[in-house]
């Protein structure tokens, strides 16, 4: 008894979370004095101005085909893992579900059956279909989840170093039309009508699989949280000393970054040829297609989007990469797409040029 009473009175004389002097704990020697004690303790955790140091725990590992790295920010150590870890779990999930190369995920499925066929998806899946749907319309059809087809074909011809054929590339366009995919609300079933017809979510779900991995760090207790998976960026709240989290953008034409972003409640995606291409004679093919013509994407080596959520950022960096630099700043400053920061580099390795939205600046580090 009396060896617990100097150990609570310890913690009264000097604040956990200061360091400072509390009033000295005063002789308390009646019943019930284990709950005073504990009022006591509670009354100073109120009272003390300055909260708890956190913890930051980061873990890097391969998920969704790259290196992701997610680091999250708690009142411990062991409660930040959890975080992490709870985080990792949903980035597999909408691996899970939605891509292409797992022969039986949703994505998968849909692309295999037979032409008509509605297959059941999950709640992840339809809203990551819907929100293509929306880009799709508001980029003008630029932004097309059912290239597939096209992106198969431009990979073949990386793959045997010869540009696909006239005929080729009109063949494979007939078969791209995001208008075509039929979407059952009512059974939550979606379907592609056609023969050849393919989804492929890579330009997309990578985004969406941010966000989630960000909720769930947040519900797992996670005050702050940068979710990094292959360069796409979702930051939750601030680093442990308050800041906001840093960002490098790559540079798209050699090692290095261009610049460095602060962020807080933002993400950011990057979409270009940096790491992705296919070489045909001695150029490079951007992994990107214009679903407008069936060739691969021009306009710019790098495009970074700035944007309040992944999904977003993710969608429209893919977007702008098609668009050329004045179709994209007529999106934005009609209103068609709102609330996006854009960084578009291009040029080349010897002369660079960097173009941005007016409020990109002000997540740009001096
Ligand atoms: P990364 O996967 O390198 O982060 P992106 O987010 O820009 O790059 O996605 C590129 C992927 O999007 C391609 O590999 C392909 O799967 C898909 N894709 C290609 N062209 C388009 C397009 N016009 N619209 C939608 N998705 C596309
Ligand atoms: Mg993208």
């Amino acid at each position: 008894m009396y060896a617990a009473m100097s150990r609570v009175s310890a913690v009264l004389q000097t604040c956990r979370w200061c360091g400072g002097r509390r009033p000295r704990a005063r002789r308390l020697w009646a019943a019930g004095i284990e709950r005073v004690l504990l009022a006591g303790l509670l009354l100073q955790g109120v009272a003390c101005r300055r909260p708890p140091s956190p913890a930051q725990a980061s873990r890097s590992r391969e998920v969704m085909g790259t290196l992701a790295t997610l680091t999250a920010v708690a009142h411990d150590e062991a409660a930040a893992t959890a975080a992490v870890e709870a985080g990792y779990a949903r980035l597999e999930d909408v691996n899970r579900l939605m891509s292409d190369y797992i022969a039986d995920s949703e994505i998968g499925r849909l692309n295999r059956l037979p032409a008509g066929t509605p297959v059941p998806v999950a709640a992840e899946t339809w809203a990551c279909i819907r929100r293509a749907l929306e880009v799709w319309r508001a980029s003008g059809g630029a932004f097309d989840v059912t290239c597939r087809p096209l992106v198969s074909l431009w990979k073949q011809a990386g793959a045997q170093g010869r540009l696909p054929t006239v005929e080729q590339i009109a063949a494979v366009r007939a078969l791209v039309g995001c208008d075509r995919i039929v979407m059952d609300e009512t059974s939550r079933t979606v379907a592609l009508p056609a023969a050849g017809m393919q989804i492929d979510l890579g330009g997309i779900a990578k985004g969406q699989a941010l966000d989630l991995a960000a909720a769930a760090m947040r519900n797992r207790g996670a005050r702050g949280a940068l979710v990094d998976v292959g360069g796409d960026v979702v930051a939750v709240g601030t680093r442990p000393d308050g800041q906001p989290w840093r960002v490098g953008v790559k540079d798209p034409f050699r090692q290095g970054i261009v610049l460095v972003l602060r962020l807080s409640d933002r993400a950011v995606a990057t979409s270009g040829v940096q790491q992705r291409f296919h070489e045909i004679g001695g150029r490079r093919y951007s992994h990107i297609i214009d679903p407008r013509t069936g060739w691969p994407a021009t306009q710019a080596p790098s495009v970074t989007v700035i944007a309040a959520d992944g999904i977003t950022a993710d969608a429209w960096a893919t977007a702008f990469s098609v668009l050329s630099v004045s179709e994209g700043r007529e999106l934005i400053s009609t209103g068609r797409v709102a609330d996006v920061e854009v960084l578009w580099i291009t040029g080349d390795a010897g002369n660079p040029v960097m173009e941005k939205t007016p409020g990109f600046d002000q997540y740009v580090v001096e």
